[in-house]
């Protein structure tokens, strides 16, 4: 199999228009665009006829194993705009001492932590980036906790365009000199998530960026989505019943429910689509909150605090979008409180071996609850996502020390 394959090979493409996720207006393909005309995300709406007369699920397999095999699905319509560092697909790894002991048949874990820059905020701007260069965009920012900043500053440098990234205050310091690395200009801002948001809003005019910030323009939400395409293929077409997903801008969950949509219609996949479960951090749980009171929207959750940074949003303009998924898919939200995150981190490593994210650890943290509470049954096939590489995180404390002429030195070691 040729690796660059998907990268080389131009295919159909099958945009059909835009869409304003509120009003359902139509918009031309092909220009550039923020939000809708009353401020929604747009989504990108293909001709799902035309591919699944050009193309057969199984035609898939001749095809490199990255994210741009699903090239008819995106929306990239010439090859050499293509900025690629490598999107593999991402394995599903199983839990066996965790299922056991829970007595589930099997529990997965899908580890987005091997993308390039370690999250997978890479399928979301490897995307994005391709359509920045067909559209003749040249300058791109974006307010971003870490891991999308990171993404982004790779594949500008790689695209040849100019990104800023604004960080708030309290972003871990890896993140912020792998952003300077990768080649963005890096800014901490006093403030959060939405804080920073404003200034990247503010310099459209002033410093004449583009405003790539999540679910402001249509296309990261279209790579990531990739990631429910590749679940399922991963899963001969057939779809888990849940899937505990980290909850903070939302767009990996509102991208994967949008392509379970688009399996459907595409007859690639059948039977029921899985229920689709927010997990928050208890510091900062918008989302959970409007689910309990049955709202469309969410409120602004202040003093968000929480160490799993990537799921640290406050408000989300995706929100309603985020809880009509959770309703349309029989699913719900829920959160956990940072020490049960701890918990579920320390035993995925010392009982697994697999290292996760904190927000990685937080659906297993979910899934236990949820569990606990009957929300799922030990029949379910779950699946919890790990968006980013644990490696990025702080980690506790460890190394104890041996003097190296101590003659006791054995029983330190095995004490
Ligand atoms: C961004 C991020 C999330 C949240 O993803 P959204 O789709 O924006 O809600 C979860 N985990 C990690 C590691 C992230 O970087």
């Amino acid at each position: 199999m040729r690796s660059d394959l998907s990268l080389t090979t131009d295919r159909p493409t099958f945009v059909a228009h835009l869409e304003c996720s509120e009003t359902g207006t139509r918009y031309p393909p092909d220009r550039i665009y923020g939000l809708s005309d009353v401020g929604k995300p747009l989504l990108v709406r293909y001709d799902l006829d035309g591919v699944a007369r050009t193309v057969a699920p199984e035609a898939l397999d001749a095809r490199s194993p990255d994210l741009w095999r699903y090239r008819e699905l995106l929306p990239v319509r010439h090859t050499e705009h293509i900025t690629s560092l490598g999107e593999t697909m991402t394995p599903l790894v199983d839990l066996p001492s965790v299922a056991g002991r829970l007595g589930v048949a099997r529990l997965l874990v899908k580890d987005e932590g091997r993308l390039p820059t370690g999250s997978f905020k890479a399928r979301g701007m490897t995307v994005a980036v391709s359509m920045a260069r067909e559209l003749g965009i040249r300058r791109l920012a974006m307010p971003s906790n870490g891991n999308a900043g990171a993404a982004l500053a790779a594949y500008a440098t790689r695209a040849g365009l100019e990104a800023y990234v604004f960080v708030p205050e309290d972003t871990p310091e890896v993140n912020v000199r792998e952003i300077a690395h990768a080649g963005a200009k890096v800014f901490r801002v006093d403030g959060l998530i939405d804080e920073a948001g404003r200034i990247v809003a503010e310099g459209t005019e002033r410093m004449g960026w583009f405003d790539l910030s999540t679910l402001k323009e249509p296309y990261r939400i279209e790579g990531k989505k990739t990631m429910g395409l590749e679940l399922a293929e991963q899963l001969g077409w057939e779809l888990p019943d849940v899937i505990f997903y980290p909850t903070g801008g939302g767009t990996g969950l509102i991208g994967m429910w949008k392509a379970f949509e688009e399996l459907r219609t595409l007859g690639w996949t059948t039977g029921r689509p899985p229920r689709m479960v927010a997990v928050q951090a208890a510091g900062c749980a918008p989302i959970v909150k409007a689910w309990r009171d049955g709202a469309t929207h969410a409120e602004r959750w202040e003093d968000a605090h929480t160490i799993a940074a990537g799921i640290r949003v406050p408000a989300a303009i995706g929100d309603f979008l985020i809880l009509r998924a959770l309703r349309e898919s029989g699913g719900f939200a829920i959160d956990v409180p940072d020490g049960e995150i701890v918990e579920a981190s320390r035993e995925l490593g010392s009982v697994e071996g697999l290292m996760t994210s904190p927000e990685g650890a937080a659906t297993y943290a979910a899934y236990l609850r949820a569990l606990a509470e009957g929300l799922v049954s030990t029949e379910d096939r779950v699946v919890l996502f790990n968006c980013g590489n644990g490696l990025k995180y702080p980690l506790p404390a460890a190394g104890r020390r041996i003097d190296k002429t101590a003659p006791d030195w054995a029983l330190i070691a095995d004490s």
